[in-house]
């Protein structure tokens, strides 16, 4: 969480880990879809875009039904904002004007439920299910494939849901805004979408009758699947207790025990009161004209409604005499570090109630003072909590939650002993006194300025996307979103503060912790049996529910049943649909600035210059193949250890610390990539990177060197207190991101790259980490990671990539030649300076067909089954990368709409497999035979030409995604691709035909002869019964 919480001020990084949160939409949408550069908006143009809106809308002034109330200039993000207010509805309007292609459009309600029923949450997603002009089932997720959008999604907060879309094609916004709209304010709202995606009651097999009645629905079974990760059981229950009077007091995306209460009457009318332009919020931004939008959502939406009193106001949480506490069971984690040996399984934390989020300022300085609490090895928490290693690490929802009416800090520890929570209780006491007394350095709050500035200048590529999210929790509640972007201002507030007062945060630190008495304690431990307990509480209300019937509510439900199963088999008119054509994508490719050079003797640099704001940013990769065998499973330990375990003079806390003064973080990652044409051939190694202004370039090249010639791999304390919070962090990412860890498990008998990612980043790095924090002893590792260290930092087989402003290029090469230069030259390898220019040595790896069951003890399962697929460049990739997205169809029509399951689909890794997977998916081996049966589907040729052109619109999404001044050129830099090959890949996929779908399928998929097949989940029967399967039980 290091730096996190400020980052997220103006950048949003983790916003959707961070929060009690649902998206709506699969994981795939979630995962690689950050997209488009932002660029700089520093070209001179006649009239700037913040001039032209100045001039068009003066305070005062009316327009297509909206007043304009304030237009404010934002310096430091080089941004207009124009505050509207509608007249007869009085929805509230706010345009950021900006000189950036990436245009974005957020709808969002205040949406304040009073149960636990999940009301906003099935709203959002049955909304989605057909609307007045776009009577097709699930338009949006249609909309997917006849767009270019670099993102689409919908999000249920605790007091909020947000309809957010980004796209560069003016004709797209138009299409997407439409459809959007149409989907909030006139949805169809239907009983059957209802049922669908909330919860029913139906046949466990809906064609046989005589099979028992169980509880069905898209959100029952999401919720099921959120609940079962402990973290998010511990994030809510936290914020129910904190904040228990009002809306945050009940669970928003629904609890999967009383969802079965919520009726579709009730649904209804909580759509009429909270989707309605009184209750609305309206966002756009980017460089198309604001008149425009303006005009479209008054003349086809807003000027048919009239101004209600939505009630929807959230009221400040009454504070308390004395603090409380509570206790909660969740399931048994077999993957949990067991920092503190046998039973160090409990969560702890300790929650303070602090301002109103509409204070913006105060809001302001608690993000730095609890940044400056817990971030990082120098932050007294991380000191007094993690150190003591008396847990595995921070407790879920540690650090400042600045996204509910009343603001929060949460502070405690994971992994716990039952008989240390006391002690953490009164660790927790004393680190606030101990703060109280001594405040901080300077230097600390220096460095978290710093990461603040720098975080204002570094380009990312969804800006306006982050502006979106991070002002919605704010201006949701009525606060001032431009005040709150107002960065500057407020910096030089604080600093002035602090200049009058030294013991300012002293001060803050007695008024919100010590003499708070609104505070919440919650323990959480496993409960053996836990599951069960959840399962028997499921019977029992479906039992109720089903005695409660009669025959003709039996007969109904049959019924009922059958139409929606017919309603989902229907072909449909989509004729309604807007949609751009695959010749609205761009046939050439815009070229990458780049220059090759040799540095220090032979290093091979990129360097690319595009417009990065000042700052360069800097990556290296090391070559791994020439590590051993027995050395080369260490390799992400070394990456997540090397930059935080000190360098010469510098122990790890001095190091972290000059990090945070003069670079963005030091990051250390592992790195596979195939090779663009050479099948089975690819490249490994880690990468380095980290980014600064210009003028701390020496400052941060020095700190790499140190890293390279002096690093300190020698303190067994810090180094087990890293493998355990390394070993927590991984387990916790399971039941988040278990497609993935699927899809790598399924891969890595079918592809050797896959194999190697298996080892690097997959269940099998997961398992020896998690053997690893079970060791008494870490000398042993220590020193095989002090010998992995010494073969590969030096600069044989390392090449570096720079991007940095052209006028400050000749000073970055000279900087960066003499920190090459004082780099070690000399291995006992056989690494040589590497590029794709030169191939890869393959290594024998045996392709073979696998099965693998991964047992744990989840509700609901993440299934995979991978086969080879070609390289870049190959004339086949075009069609296998554009198969995916015909698949979609099926795959989610079979997975999602009647499987059950959260999500499912396909992906095509150029260069590595060909994946199926689903996500948080109640049925598995079914599953796998729905797998089979999409290539069947496929070679049965059942899809049209406009079938084809949307799944290669919907591919140009990801080929497309433009990228950061930062990341430019990194394509090329981390796997070969150059603009050339980039283009011809391109033109593979556009060119596509739908009988070269058929032909691959055929050809890769269902002729395949090896396939890999992964399942995490539950114990299962058929498959313990199968000799095919390995089961692997931890
Ligand atoms: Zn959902």
């Amino acid at each position: 969480m290091r730096n996190m919480a400020l980052v997220r001020y103006i950048r949003n990084v983790t916003w959707a880990r961070k929060r009690i949160l649902h998206n709506n939409y699969s994981p795939r949408i979630l995962t690689k879809r950050t997209a488009v550069t932002n660029t700089e908006p520093t070209k001179p143009t006649a009239v700037s875009i913040g001039d032209a809106v100045r001039a068009e809308f003066p305070v005062g002034e009316e327009v297509c039904g909206f007043v304009v109330r304030t237009v404010e200039e934002v310096k430091e993000l080089h941004l207009t904002a124009v505050r509207l207010e509608h007249l007869a509805t009085g929805a509230d309007y706010l345009h950021v004007a900006r000189d950036d292609a990436n245009n974005v459009f957020s709808v969002g309600f205040r949406t304040t439920p009073m149960d636990s029923t999940g009301v906003p949450h099935i709203l959002e997603h049955t909304v989605l299910c057909g609307s007045r002009k776009y009577p097709c089932r699930d338009p949006f997720f249609k909309m997917l494939n006849r767009s270019l959008s670099t993102f689409m999604n919908a999000m249920t907060g605790s007091d909020f849901t947000i309809y957010p879309f980004s796209t560069q094609h003016p004709a797209d916004f138009k299409n997407l805004m439409s459809v959007y709209l149409d989907a909030v304010f006139r949805p169809n709202l239907v009983e059957l979408d209802f049922l669908q995606e909330g919860w029913r009651l139906e046949h466990q097999d809906v064609n046989d009758q005589s099979s028992p009645l169980v509880f069905k629905g898209v959100v029952f079974n999401e919720m099921k699947g959120v609940f079962a990760d402990s973290q998010r059981l511990f994030m809510q229950k936290l914020q129910n207790g904190l904040l228990p009077s009002h809306t945050y007091g009940v669970v928003s995306g629904g609890d999967p025990i009383t969802i079965p209460q919520l009726t579709w009457e009730q649904l209804r009318h909580f759509h009429a009161y909270h989707y309605h332009p009184s209750n609305a919020h309206f966002f756009t931004y980017g460089d198309q004209p604001l008149a425009q939008h303006l005009k479209f959502i008054n003349d086809n939406y807003l000027s048919s409604f009239d101004r209600i009193d939505p009630k929807t106001e959230v009221p400040e949480e009454p504070s308390w005499s004395q603090g409380r506490s509570d206790h909660v069971e969740c399931g048994v984690d077999p993957m949990a570090a067991a920092a503190g040996g046998e039973g160090g399984q409990t969560s702890v934390a300790v929650a303070y109630k602090l301002v109103n989020i509409t204070d913006s300022y105060e809001n302001f300085v608690l993000h730095i003072l609890c940044e400056l609490l817990t971030s990082g090895p120098n932050a007294p928490f991380y000191k007094s909590l993690l150190e003591p290693q008396l847990g595995s690490g921070f407790s879920p929802s540690a650090g400042y939650d600045g996204h509910t009416r009343n603001t929060s800090f949460t502070i405690g520890l994971q992994g716990v002993r039952p008989q240390d929570v006391d002690q953490v209780l009164s660790i927790i006491d004393n680190t606030f006194q101990q703060v109280a007394q001594e405040g901080f350095p300077q230097s600390r709050v220096d460095a978290v300025l710093h990461t603040l500035e720098l975080g204002l200048k570094h380009q990312t590529s969804s800006f306006g996307l982050a502006l979106a999210m991070t002002i919605t929790p704010l201006w949701n509640l009525d606060g001032d979103p431009v005040e709150a972007l107002k960065i500057n201002s407020k910096i030089n507030k604080f600093r002035k503060c602090l200049d009058e007062n030294p013991k300012y945060l002293q001060e803050k630190v007695r008024q919100y912790f010590l003499q708070n008495n609104h505070k919440y304690s919650l323990t959480m431990a496993p409960k053996p049996g836990y599951e069960e307990q959840l399962q028997v509480a499921e019977e029992d209300l479906l039992a109720q529910k089903v005695s409660a019937l009669n025959e003709h509510d039996k007969i109904q439900i049959w019924e009922q049943g059958q139409t929606l199963a017919h309603k989902q088999e229907e072909e449909e008119d989509l004729s309604s649909l807007p949609t751009l054509r695959v010749s609205d994508i761009n046939r050439t490719v815009s070229p990458t600035p780049v220059l090759d050079l040799q540095l220090a003797g032979g290093v091979n640099v990129q360097l690319c210059q595009p417009p990065t704001n000042g700052i360069t940013y800097f990556s290296a990769v090391l070559d791994t193949q020439h590590v051993p065998p027995h050395l080369r499973p260490l390799v992400p330990l070394l990456c997540g250890v090397l930059t935080s375990m000190g360098a010469g003079h510098m122990d790890f806390r001095e190091l972290d610390q000059q990090a945070d003064l003069v670079t963005g973080g030091l990051h250390v990652d592992t790195h596979t990539a195939a090779h663009p044409y050479h099948v089975g051939h690819f490249d490994q190694g880690i990468v380095l990177s980290s980014h600064c202004l210009n003028h701390n370039l020496d400052h941060m090249l020095d700190l790499w060197s140190r890293v390279f010639t002096e690093v300190r791999l020698n303190d067994l304390d810090r180094f087990t207190t890293l493998v355990n919070m390394i070993a927590t962090d991984l387990s916790n990412s399971l039941v988040y991101s278990g497609h993935r860890y699927a899809m790598t498990s399924a891969a890595a008998s079918i592809s050797h790259m896959s194999a190697l990612q298996e080892e690097w980043c997959g269940l099998s790095w997961l398992r020896s980490m998690k053997s690893l924090s079970q060791k008494k002893d870490l000398s042993d590792t220590l020193e095989q990671l002090r010998q992995l260290a010494a073969l590969l930092l030096n600069r044989e087989g390392m090449r570096v990539a720079v991007n940095t402003t052209p006028d400050y290029h000749t000073q970055a090469l000279s900087k960066l030649e003499s920190f090459l230069s004082g780099l070690h030259a000399t291995t006992t390898s056989s690494a040589t300076h590497n590029n794709f220019s030169s191939t890869p040595v393959k290594e024998e790896f045996t392709l073979h067909t696998r099965k693998t069951h991964h047992v744990f003890p989840f509700p609901v399962n993440f299934a995979s089954m991978a086969l080879p697929g070609v390289p870049y460049l190959h004339p086949d990739v075009g069609a296998l990368r554009v198969l995916p997205r015909l698949m979609f169809r099926f795959l989610h029509r079979e997975i999602r709409e009647k499987g059950g399951a959260y999500g499912g689909g396909a992906m095509a890794t150029p260069g590595g497999p060909f994946c199926f997977y689903s996500y948080r998916d109640p049925h598995s081996t079914q599953t796998l035979a729905t797998f089979s049966d999409a290539v069947e589907w496929v070679l049965a040729g059942n899809f049209s030409e406009r079938d084809v052109e949307e799944a290669k619109l919907g591919t140009f999404q990801s080929i497309d995604a433009p990228v950061s001044p930062g990341a430019q050129g990194m394509r090329r830099f981390l796997a070969g691709i150059t603009d050339k090959y980039f283009s011809e890949h391109r033109q593979l996929a556009l060119d596509t035909s739908p009988q070269d779908l058929i032909t691959v399928a055929r050809t890769y998929l269902s002729l395949a002869p090896i396939q890999g097949t992964s399942l995490i989940g539950p114990h299962n029967e058929d498959i313990a019964k199968d000799g095919f399967w390995n089961t692997v039980h931890d």
